[in-house]
């Protein structure tokens, strides 16, 4: 069983801040890290900014290898016994620590009716960047936040259809100021996005190679059918805390 001073839970940027972080206080010790991604930890925010600009990928990755760490990566810790300092991972393999830290972020929400694997991006890894990016030339992208706002223009900047699907009256309706909202949805239509307010997702079936966006009103009840070649979410995110639960860790 691998030993090791320090253990990382997570593998986003919060992991690869605290290994920089221990190496300031203990050059020597020894660390790793469980990341359930497959890939090593990244600049998250580059997914819905800097990559769809044209900075190279090679730009995004934090380096935390360089650090001397141990990385365990596509792997998810199940189980977390602190009592014994234990961790155990999807594939069984078991983990010893004198000192643990839980960096596992959230996971972005889901809606309800969306049972069909991949075929919403909740927009947030890696991952659904690589998928994004291979789709086709029209997306619906839903929600009016940081993610939504972010992913729209990116789409629009190379040259992507969007239509944005937003429950509010506008663009950041529920963090802005009632103008500034009106304001940067009329910016969005300028550039070209069409942006749908005062409506909400119900379903999405799959036509062919696209998909069908099925919507309805929040207040006049009627619905619209948005066929696309991509569907991206961005509903916001939930913290991860089944592990530190299970483990009787906090929650209290
Ligand atoms: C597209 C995008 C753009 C953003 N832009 C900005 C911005 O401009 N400015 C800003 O301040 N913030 C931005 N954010 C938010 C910012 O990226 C997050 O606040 C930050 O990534 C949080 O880092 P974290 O490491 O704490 O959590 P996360 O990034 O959520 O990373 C947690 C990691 O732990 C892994 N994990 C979870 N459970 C387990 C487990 N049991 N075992 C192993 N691994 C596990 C997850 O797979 C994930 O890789 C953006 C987010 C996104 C998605």
């Amino acid at each position: 069983v691998p030993h090791y001073t320090y253990l990382i839970i997570g593998g986003g940027m919060t992991a690869d801040a605290a290994v920089r972080g221990i190496r300031q206080v203990d050059p020597g010790g020894s660390i790793a890290l469980i990341g359930a991604e497959p890939d090593p930890p990244y600049k998250r925010p580059h997914l819905s900014k800097e990559l769809w600009r044209g900075k190279p990928l090679e730009k995004l990755w934090c380096r935390t290898e360089s650090q001397g760490v141990e990385l365990y990566l596509g792997r998810t810790a199940k189980v977390l016994e602190s009592q014994n300092k234990k961790v155990i991972d999807d594939r069984g393999a078991v983990y010893t620590f004198d000192r643990l830290l839980l960096a596992i972020g959230g996971m972005p929400r889901r809606f309800p009716f969306d049972t069909a694997e991949n075929q919403i991006i909740y927009f947030r890894t890696l991952e659904d960047y690589r998928r994004l990016s291979e789709k086709g030339n029209r997306f619906a992208v839903i929600g009016g936040g940081f993610i939504g706002s972010e992913i729209a223009a990116a789409l629009a900047m190379n040259g992507k259809e969007v239509v944005m699907v937003l429950r509010r009256e506008g663009i950041g309706a529920h963090m802005f100021p009632h103008d500034l909202a009106m304001f940067l949805s009329d910016f969005y239509r300028q550039k070209g996005v069409e942006v749908l307010t005062g409506e909400t997702p119900i379903s999405v079936e799959r036509r062919g190679e696209q998909l069908a966006l099925v919507t309805q009103g929040i207040r006049i009840s009627s619905k619209r059918e948005i066929l696309v070649d991509g569907i991206v979410a961005g509903l916001g995110i939930q913290p991860n805390v089944e592990l530190a639960q299970a483990a009787g860790l906090g929650g209290g």
